[in-house]
């Protein structure tokens, strides 16, 4: 210690931005006085390096500034008569210390008086010829480093770009033998060197070309290096954060580009580095043209919480576009598209479940519309286990069941399913609340902490594209049977279900008739009358009456004609259904981030349950719906 603290109490005036140059050449001396005369029998070698680099660096320091000429008659000799006995004194030690002396010799004889020299630090782009190697095969990349630091620091950048410029030209050509002559450290100190100082004279399509010529993982350690480097140390790493400005975006943008999912772990911490000097706003802004669904898939893991709310974000652009395509390519019938847009979009929703799997509320619901769209054992399986995360009462036990596809049949069941599976008469779950605005969902999402606008749009996406018998709001155990089945057989499910609970209304069919007061009989529109009179009976009971549908597998007598009670309450029912719905948003598609679309969402037909108006209605509204609904648009 006590050695460390002798000779570095010099460092002082030798850093000294006030001191002298001849001061500094005085106690310069006396330091190399103390050298040649210390007695260095019991230094560990290792500090005697460090010693005698730094004292070299400080020599070289001073002898390469352009004052030293004004002294170097007066004190030249004596200071290399000093260094001469220092490295006796250093050589009796180590013989390993012969190439730093030489090369100490050698600046301070030189200085910058070489014809060579002369022409690299003047000429730019100077060609590179034997001359110019053997120059630079002398100097050695320490040399050259130390020699660009003395030009920038004597306000002579223009001259150290042509000297960095040319070096780099040597490194690269093919006489250059990599004769340990350069060490990595030296390399990348010289190439960012040569990174500011084309900053500086803003030759910026030379900078970018060299930044896009790095590998991906050298471009992260430039940047990791950049954002290190420290202006007190060398003035011309002020221009340090707009290396990193430039070169960051660039390697985002092309390695999305490339999409190789090599550097999946290289983008993550470059997106680091991007936001923790840059807002989200400015990562939004980097990629205003790239693919999103790409985008998507590259940042959906990454766990920084200021990229959550915009993942969400393209969570929802991503599921929109599908679904306005999906919409797009049923008008064009074109079956084989429609398949494939399908169940990539299922797997954006299993995505986003993942996404948001710390949400067992939320991920059921993705879960859920990813299985409504595209079916499949994995799914259901993964539905079971987030109703077993979130509390419901899950029962794995099917060793009686001898279909696969749903428990033992009782007799007491209403069997109208014909199972596809084993042909024979099973009953279906009665699903009751198709209606309802997904509560548990708004509620789930509303905890998120996201942007209002957001909570809707995601809401509107996971739900508007499902199937809306398949609910959360059914017991776990029908919601499951039906799932089965639904594996099993979507579309005859699906016809099933709806021939039997549920009727399409098409309001735009009305749009002729206008709005009258809903009364007695004035609420029903004309035409319909034919249906109240003849079948008039006040002691219908409410419940519904076995039904006969092309695809029900039952028979059963004739249906009974409605009551006028019933009629009427179905008529209120509709009214304030669709008024609900008009004053609720949600029922919407989002308004946000899909009104940049130009889809037209056809999930604003109401459904509602009615075994009787539905048998009276459906003989005139079934084509006629069917017809329309291609043109239906939502009303906002
Ligand atoms: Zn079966």
């Amino acid at each position: 210690m006590d050695f460390y603290v002798h000779f570095k109490k010099y460092e002082y005036i030798l850093n000294g931005k006030s001191q002298l140059l001849s001061d500094k050449v005085i106690i310069l001396i006396k330091l190399w006085t103390e050298l040649s005369e210390y007695d260095f029998s019991n230094t560990e070698l290792k500090s005697l390096i460090d010693l005698i680099d730094w004292a070299i660096i400080h020599t070289m320091n001073i002898t390469l500034t352009a004052e030293w000429q004004v002294y170097a008659d007066l004190f030249k000799n004596e200071l290399l008569l000093k260094i001469e006995l220092s490295s006796k004194n250093f050589l009796a030690r180590n013989l390993g210390f012969r190439n730093r002396f030489d090369k100490l010799n050698y600046v301070i004889a030189v200085t910058w008086a070489n014809p060579t020299l002369e022409k690299l630090i003047n000429i730019p782009n100077c060609e590179i010829t034997n001359e110019e190697m053997e120059f630079f095969r002398q100097e050695q990349a320490h040399l050259v480093s130390i020699r660009l630091m003395m030009l920038c620091k004597s306000n002579c950048e223009d001259l150290a770009l042509n000297l960095v410029t040319a070096f780099l030209k040597y490194l690269k050509s093919e006489h250059f033998k990599d004769d340990c002559c350069v060490s990595a450290e030296q390399k990348w100190f010289i190439f960012d060197m040569k990174l500011v100082l084309l900053y500086k004279f803003k030759d910026v399509d030379e900078l970018e070309s060299m930044i896009k010529l790095l590998s991906y993982e050298d471009g992260l350690y430039l940047i990791n290096r950049f954002m290190k480097k420290n202006p007190k140390l060398m003035k011309i790493w002020k221009y340090s954060p707009n290396i990193v400005t430039i070169a960051l975006p660039i390697y985002l943008q092309e390695i999305l580009k490339e999409n190789n999912s090599n550097n999946h772990e290289i983008f993550n911490q470059l997106i680091e580095l991007f936001l923790s000097k840059n807002s989200i706003e400015d990562f939004k802004n980097l990629f205003l043209q790239s693919d999103l669904l790409t985008l998507l898939n590259r940042i959906k893991t990454n766990k920084n919480p200021l990229l959550k709310s915009y993942i969400l974000e393209l969570f929802v652009k991503n599921l929109t576009t599908f679904i306005n395509q999906i919409e797009a390519l049923k008008d064009t019938e074109n079956a084989t598209k429609t398949e494939s847009a399908t169940a990539q979009l299922a797997e954006i929703y299993s995505d986003l479940a993942e996404f948001m799997a710390d949400k067992v509320k939320v991920a059921r619901e993705c879960v859920l519309t990813a299985f409504s769209l595209k079916p499949t054992q994995e799914r259901l399986t993964n539905l079971e286990k987030l109703a077993q995360k979130s509390g419901l009462q899950i029962d794995s036990d099917r060793s009686n069941w001898v279909c696969k596809l749903h428990p033992p049949i009782d007799e007491d069941d209403a069997r109208i399913y014909k199972c596809p599976e084993c042909n024979k008469l099973i009953s279906v779950p009665q699903v009751d609340n198709p209606l309802k605005v997904n509560l548990a969902l708004n509620d789930a999402i509303n905890t998120l902490d996201l942007p209002p606008e957001l909570c809707e749009d995601l809401i509107n996406c996971i739900s508007n594209p499902r199937y809306k018998v398949l609910s959360w709001y059914i017991p776990w155990i029908d919601l499951y049977r039906i799932c089965l089945l639904y594996l099993s057989n979507e579309r005859g499910i699906r016809n099933f279900i709806t021939e039997l609970k549920f009727l399409d209304i098409d309001y735009s069919m009305f749009d002729d008739a206008g709005h009258h007061p809903l009364q007695e009989y004035g609420g029903i529109e004309k035409g319909y009358e034919k249906y109240l009179d003849s079948s008039f009976n006040p002691n219908e009971d409410e419940e519904e009456p076995e039904t006969r549908s092309e695809n029900c597998a039952i028979e059963g007598e004739d249906y009974d004609p409605n009551s006028i009670e019933s009629l009427k309450k179905i008529l209120s029912i509709q009214n304030s259904q669709e008024h609900d719905s008009k004053n609720n948003d949600v029922t919407h598609c989002s308004k946000n981030i899909l009104t940049q679309s130009n889809s037209q969402h056809k999930d604003k037909r109401s459904k509602f349950k009615s075994n009787n108006f539905k048998r009276k209605l459906r003989s005139f509204t079934k084509d006629k719906s069917r017809k329309k609904r291609k043109h239906f648009k939502r009303a906002e």
